[in-house]
């Protein structure tokens, strides 16, 4: 399958990780729109928010379990934002889900 994300995954692709453990990834967006923007994915190819199911849920639990060391580790002790774009209303542009942690300063409030 022809995923950035997956490939990243692989290391095929190189990525400035800043958190890795057996299950998910997250690693700094080559096009950061705030100061800290991370992104994080499950290693596993999901294909979006929408594709979520009982069977695949699990690790969609343990990324948000494991934001908040990701954000200390990026010194977000101020507040931050988690986005999931979805489908081609939502923006999404790399068909494999994950979530963008955005901060590093006070963001814009309109969020569509
Ligand atoms: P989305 O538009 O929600 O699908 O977000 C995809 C994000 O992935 C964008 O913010 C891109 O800048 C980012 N991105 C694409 N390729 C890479 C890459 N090789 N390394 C890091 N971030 C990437």
């Amino acid at each position: 399958m022809d995923c950035i994300f997956c490939k990243i995954v692989k290391g095929e692709i190189p990525s400035s990780k800043v958190y890795e453990d057996d299950k998910i990834l997250a690693f700094r967006d080559i096009a950061p729109q705030a100061p800290v923007h991370v992104i994080v994915i499950p290693k596993v190819h999901i294909p979006s928010a929408d594709a979520i199911t009982p069977d695949n849920s699990s690790v969609v639990a343990h990324i948000f379990e494991t934001i908040p060391t990701i954000a200390k580790s990026c010194d977000l002790t101020n507040g931050y934002r988690i986005i999931t774009n979805v489908g081609e209303d939502g923006c999404q542009s790399v068909k494999h889900i994950h979530f963008h942690i955005l901060g590093g300063k006070k963001l814009a409030e309109a969020l569509g």
